[in-house]
């Protein structure tokens, strides 16, 4: 089936308010047709963001939401919050999130719900360590990654695997076109057992890792490759918007 590429920009800790504005702005004015975009800034702009990109088709984004409504938790964000900032997009499971900051697959699992219930499309991401693909575990990972996920999600528009294997986050050593695809193939048919083949169908599932212009053609070509997740290069529109218009 069709599924209409998502590709999306994850700013991670950068920028500050008049370079954030500045950016979406000119991810706004550049937006190509027939592919979706969006990006997810520091909790702190995303008002100015929105504002920003308010008469656009560009989607907004957060980078992470707590799993309470509200409450006694100091320093965390609700998804209500972000709703209320017109965001539609929350990412969770990121690698920096699992591995520099330590967060569970439990809390991983609450989060996902939570941003799933309130009616928010949700970007999970999954992926291995370098060591886990060397010792062959990289679809067993992806699938237990996976499985912080549940089959009461059941509308495919939102829902959105962003497959990042983690020695290439960051890195500037992205997947091979190939072995994107092999493990985009296997998410799919994954997620076709956990939930049903229609359903998987219709999932986009997002490559992400040292996506840049140059490799952003191949990797957006494959089959079942659906878009990207987009850090380092999605701090310059110029090269964001290229890699958008390589999906088109
Ligand atoms: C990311 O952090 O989601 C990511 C893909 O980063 P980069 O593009 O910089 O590898």
């Amino acid at each position: 089936m069709a599924r209409t590429k998502f590709v999306a920009g994850n700013w991670k800790m950068n920028t500050d308010k008049a370079s954030a504005v500045r950016l979406a702005q000119h991810v706004a004015a550049g937006l190509p047709a027939g592919i979706e975009v969006g990006i997810a800034p520091p909790f702190v702009y995303l008002d100015a963001v929105a504002q920003a990109i308010a008469s656009s088709a560009v989607l907004l984004g957060a980078q992470d939401a707590y799993f309470e409504k509200n409450g006694a938790f100091t320093g965390e964000i609700s998804v209500e919050m972000l709703k209320d900032l017109n965001v539609k997009f929350v990412l969770t499971g990121h690698s920096e999130r699992r591995h520099v900051l330590g967060e569970s697959s439990a809390v991983i699992e609450k989060k996902a719900h939570a941003i799933y219930a309130a009616g928010l499309t949700l970007v999970h991401c999954v992926g291995e360590k370098l060591e886990q693909r060397d010792a062959g575990q990289t679809f067993s990972i992806v699938q237990q990654q996976l499985e912080e996920l549940s089959d009461s999600m059941q509308d495919p528009q939102r829902l959105v695997i962003a497959y990042e294997p983690v020695w290439a986050i960051g890195t500037g050593r992205n997947a091979t076109d190939a072995q994107a695809q092999e493990v985009h193939a296997y998410i799919r048919s994954a997620m076709a057992k956990l939930w049903n083949p229609d359903f998987a169908d219709r999932v986009r599932i997002q490559y992400g890792g040292s996506m840049k212009p140059e490799n952003a053609k191949g990797l957006l070509g494959q089959p079942d490759v659906d878009g990207g997740l987009i850090g380092g290069a999605s701090l310059k529109a110029e090269s964001f918007l290229a890699i958008a218009k390589a999906g088109v």
